[in-house]
């Protein structure tokens, strides 16, 4: 049974700290293109079991990167100026390389459902990207957000009991 409530994937994360370090030590001695076989199919098997509608988390906590096309869409989609969308919605690093979506939350969630949702940012269509190849290349960057993406967590603890590794929670 998949594990949806916020507060208990984040209070188990923390007590999980230690084993899911190790955990990924062993991901990283797995073969790769067998870690990908098996993450694409609990993705598929979990994925549709969790309503992003009734989580949004990730557009509640996360900074959003955005790129030209993006902007550019999302402008068309709301009816402004590149420019217009960008003084509203977007901050720019100095040297202009880097844009993210001004706030957090995001400035389209709107009753946990995305405002925007057909014009969204490419980042926001690829998250969690469990459909990914090369999983083992961003454990780092999934793992960091296993404590607050249901689909993650429920997918890292399915994994854990696919390859049958016995591990002890700390404190366990
Ligand atoms: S654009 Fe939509 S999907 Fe992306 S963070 Fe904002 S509300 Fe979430
Ligand atoms: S992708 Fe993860 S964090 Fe985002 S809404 Fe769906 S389950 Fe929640």
């Amino acid at each position: 049974m998949v594990i949806t409530d916020l507060s208990i994937i984040a209070r188990t994360a923390s007590s999980k700290e230690e084993e899911n370090l190790r955990f990924q030590e062993l991901l990283r001695k797995e073969d790769s293109d067998a870690i990908d076989k098996l993450v694409f199919e609990l993705n598929e098997s979990i994925s549709p079991q969790i309503d992003c509608t009734c989580c949004g988390n990730c557009c509640r906590s996360l900074m959003i990167n955005v790129d030209c096309d993006d902007t550019e869409r999302l402008a068309k989609h709301l009816h402004l100026s590149k420019k217009g969308f960008e003084e509203k919605y977007i901050e720019k690093s100095t040297e202009g390389t880097l844009a993210i979506m001004s706030a957090i939350p995001c400035h389209f969630l709107h009753n946990n459902k995305c405002a925007v949702y057909n014009a969204r940012p490419h980042e926001c269509r690829e998250f969690p990207g469990l459909h990914k190849p090369d999983f083992k290349r961003r454990l780092f960057a999934t793992f960091m957000h296993y404590d607050r993406c249901p689909i993650i967590y429920n997918v890292i603890e399915a994994l854990k009991e696919e390859l049958k590794i016995a591990m002890v929670s700390e404190g366990e």
